[in-house]
Formats: C-alpha cells, structure tokens, sequence
C-alpha cells in the first residue's frame, strides 16, 4: 500500500484516474481514444461545458464571471493576470517562492508594491498588520504557499480588486467567489493531473488598461473563444471533470472542507505530541494542504532514518522542500483519513524505537 503525499502532481482520486484511462483507450463509446478526437467534435463540448457547470455549482460562482480552461500553469497566470488588470501600480502580499514569482511578472507593466512580507522568518507565517494601498489597482495573494505550509484560511477584504493564485487549496473550503476580481491556478494538485490552468475571472474589470493585450495573454479572448481559441488540454480537462463529480459526490466544497481539517488535526496533532518532531509555522496559518515539520534539535541526525522508515512503511514524497528541510506532507483533496492515520502511526512507531 503506497500513501502519496507528493506536493505537485499529486494524489487524485483512483476512480478519476481509472476513468481517464478508460477514456484514452475509447472516449464514451466513439471507437476513438480520447486523445485523438477533436476537440471541435460534438463529443468533447459537453465535457467542457459540464466541467464548467461544476465549478459554477461547487464554488457559487455569482453572475458575471467567466470560467476558462486555460494552460501554461500558474507561471503563465503570474504574467497574464498583470497583463489584463496592471494599470498604474499593482500591490503584492509576499508570502514566498511563488508570490515572488508572481510579483515579478508585474514588474514588467510598471510599479509593484510589497504591501507585507515573512521573507526574514522563511514565510513561516502570513503577515496580518498591513495596508493594501487603495490607489493601486490590485492586489494579489497566494492563498497556500505550497512550499513552506501557510495558508490564508478565510476569504479576505480588500479595497481594490483581489486576485488569487489558489493552486494548492483550490475547492479545499467553501469559497465567496465574490470577493475575488481573478482567481487561478494550476489544477495539478487539488483538481486534477498537469496540463490544464483554472481561471476564475470577473468580465467587467476586464479591458480597462487602456493597452492593447497580445492576443492569447487576453482573458477576453478565451471568454469569447469559450476556452477553445485554441486547442486546449482535452485529456487533462476530462480528468478535472471526473474529480469534479467526484468532490460533487462526496458533498462538495464542505465535505473537503471538513476533510482538510480532520487530516489537519490528526497529523498537526500528533507533531505537537510526538518527541521527535516539531512544527515549523505559525500555528494559526498553519496550511491544511501542505503540513511541514521537522526533527527537534535533539534528534536531527536521525532525520534520514525517519525517511528511510517511512518510505519503506509506504509514505511517498514526504521530502521537505530544500529550502525548509524537513517533511512536507501534503494532503490535498483526494488524500483519505487513513493517510494521515498512516502517517501518524509510522511517527509514532518511529517514536518509540527511540
Ligand atoms: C505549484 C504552484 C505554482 C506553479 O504552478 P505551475 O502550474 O507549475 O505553473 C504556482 N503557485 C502555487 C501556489 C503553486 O503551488
């Protein structure tokens, strides 16, 4: 038995892998393979249009924003979003590596603003006590840092347009779509398997740079295009869907909602028992996606025999990452109870050969 707790690509459902491969070897009794019928044809619209109606269900998307299943990840968001809402001055919370990132990519239309940042502490918090300039014309956060496992648990207030990279805690909570101008992401950790970009975009804060846009960083394109302007990721979309009626099926955003935090609570819980180990953030932004530890002081040389231990016994990518050592276990969607259960009682046999 294998628990995969890899960060990005990652755990996903087996019946959403199984159906995915169902489909590449014959698409819904066509006689052709998913991947080679087009995306044109009279068969791949209503996978597009049902995955669309999930999301729009799932999230309570209200009225006026456009859904678009876009690729190029993430990184091609941090550019495009500056792209379609950069006019003057653009504000950013910088929470680490891929708010960085994302910052950067603004730099290139003019003035960005650090509005706050955790950079002299690792990101090992959210900052709390800032001030989002009411002149700038966004501001943007990423609401899980993947890499260092703090989340901002709640939707939040601002007084310009606030735009979202949710890669890693997409439809992980009820969200209030509302309170967002733009919200994106890679769907490669909760939706679905890489290839695809979900964005989440309000129509009439869109065309107002007074720009023109290069013709595929346009949102306004893909809106009129429906997704297709050009060939969009067929396979990765028809595996989104499948995860979509499944995270439907378990009881939506609240079901993974109460998920998140049950897994959450069992392995936090035995990280703050457990003598070897110690968390390494703060503990109300503490990520339900991304859990990171480390060995205590104490105990550091054993840090390799823990993972050797924990490999054998069947957890899969638990490395931290190399800028905050340690274990990353990441429990994204589709990670069951028993894989936190896993984990806890590999900790604690560990624990007590000690
Ligand atoms: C993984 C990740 C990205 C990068 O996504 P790509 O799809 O690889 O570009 C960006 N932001 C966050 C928060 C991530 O976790």
């Amino acid at each position: 038995m294998k628990y995969n707790f890899n960060a990005g690509p990652s755990i996903l459902p087996r019946e959403v892998i199984e159906g995915t491969a169902k489909a590449c070897l014959e698409f819904e009794g066509t006689g052709l393979s998913l991947m080679e019928i087009s995306h044109r044809a009279k068969y791949f619209q209503p996978v597009l249009d049902e995955a669309e109606a999930l999301i729009r269900e799932l999230a309570g998307v209200p009225e006026g924003y456009a859904v678009l299943f876009l690729a190029g990840g993430a990184s091609t968001e941090f550019h495009r979003v500056a792209h379609n809402f950069f006019c003057k001055k653009a504000a950013y919370l910088n929470t680490g590596v891929w708010a960085k990132k994302a910052m950067k990519e603004a730099q290139w239309f003019g003035e960005t603003v650090e509005v706050a940042s955790s950079a002299e502490a690792n990101y090992t918090y959210i900052p709390k006590d800032y001030v989002i300039p009411t002149d700038a014309d966004y501001f943007h956060i990423t609401t899980n840092n993947t890499i260092y496992g703090t989340e901002i648990l709640k939707d939040i207030d601002s007084p310009v347009p606030l735009i979202a990279d949710m890669s890693s805690d997409i439809f992980s909570r009820p969200l209030d779509v509302s309170k967002y101008a733009c919200i994106y992401g890679g769907a490669q950790k909760n939706l679905s398997m890489a290839g695809v970009t979900f964005v989440i975009v309000k129509e009439d804060l869109l065309g107002r740079t007074g720009r023109e846009i290069p013709t595929m960083m346009d949102f306004r394109t893909h809106i009129k295009g429906g997704s297709m302007f050009n060939t969009p990721p067929v396979v990765p979309i028809y595996s989104m869907l499948l995860n979509l009626r499944w995270i439907k099926a378990q009881g939506g955003l609240k079901a993974m909602d109460e998920r998140a935090q049950r897994r959450a609570d069992i392995v936090y819980g035995e990280i703050d028992r457990n003598k070897l180990f110690h968390g390494t953030t703060a503990v109300e932004d503490r990520s339900r996606m991304n859990i990171c530890f480390v060995m205590n002081e104490e105990y550091k040389d054993l840090e390799e025999e823990f993972f050797k231990f924990a490999t054998e016994r069947g957890m899969v990518g638990i490395k931290g990452h190399r800028s905050v050592g340690g274990f990353r276990a990441s429990c994204y969607n589709a990670q069951p109870i028993e894989g936190a259960e896993a984990l806890v009682s590999c900790m604690q046999d560990f624990e007590k050969l000690k």
